[in-house]
């Protein structure tokens, strides 16, 4: 058995948004998938240790934005690196909507929204899995959907690569005065002949 065969599905990529009372929130999810067309039901699966998989279990009512492969990295980190339950996610962000009901719905770096009901909820332990009734729907632009293989390739930053010089030796160097010291690691102890500052204030050079 090659466990490698799930890296074979394809993912869509999503911010799920939802709303209890007055408070906005929303996450970043790869499962939402239409399950039926009469009547036009979606399903997706969120993890329990997201807000917004509260919310939509407690309201009953979420929109989906369809991210396209025009969305920044930034909306991935806006909405999958931090938790609702440490911040306003919505607060210090402007590029979204709200439906009629009072949903947010994202505007920048997504092609669509879709808005529902849940219909039902089952329990697989780590996460939720919702099928819902799609109530309200709109098309923002025509910018191919991003997959998560997508994201891989081309949203999420390369990392950088360390230089070497010539006999493949790794450079650090001085941020206060630009002093190259070559080797891996420096020393803890080694101190800047030029400006006298420690290896703590050295970084690798990167190409
Ligand atoms: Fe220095």
């Amino acid at each position: 058995m090659d466990p490698k065969a799930m890296m074979k599905l394809s993912y869509g990529l999503f911010v799920l948004t939802a709303k209890t009372g007055e408070k906005i929130n929303g996450c970043i999810t790869n499962t939402a998938i239409q399950v039926t067309t009469e009547p036009n039901q979606i399903a997706f699966a969120v993890n329990k240790a997201n807000l917004t998989h509260d919310m939509v279990k407690e309201s009953g009512r979420f929109v989906i934005s369809i991210i396209s492969e025009k969305a920044e990295f930034s909306l991935f980190k806006h909405f999958g690196f931090q938790s609702g339950r440490n911040v306003d996610k919505f607060a210090d962000f402007d590029s979204y909507k709200l439906t009629e009901s009072g949903i947010p719905y994202i505007t920048v770096g997504i092609n669509a929204y879709l808005e529902g009901e849940v219909v039902s909820a089952s329990d697989l332990g780590t996460h939720t899995l919702f099928v819902c009734k799609v109530t309200d729907m709109e098309v923002l632009t025509e910018d191919a959907s991003a997959t998560y293989a997508y994201y891989h390739a081309n949203i999420k930053p390369k990392p950088q690569e360390v230089k070497k010089t010539e006999e493949g030796k790794v450079i650090w160097r001085c941020t206060i005065c630009g002093y190259e010291y070559e080797g891996d690691p420096i020393p803890d102890d080694f101190i800047c002949p030029w400006c006298k500052h420690p290896a703590s204030d050295f970084e690798r050079v990167v190409l």
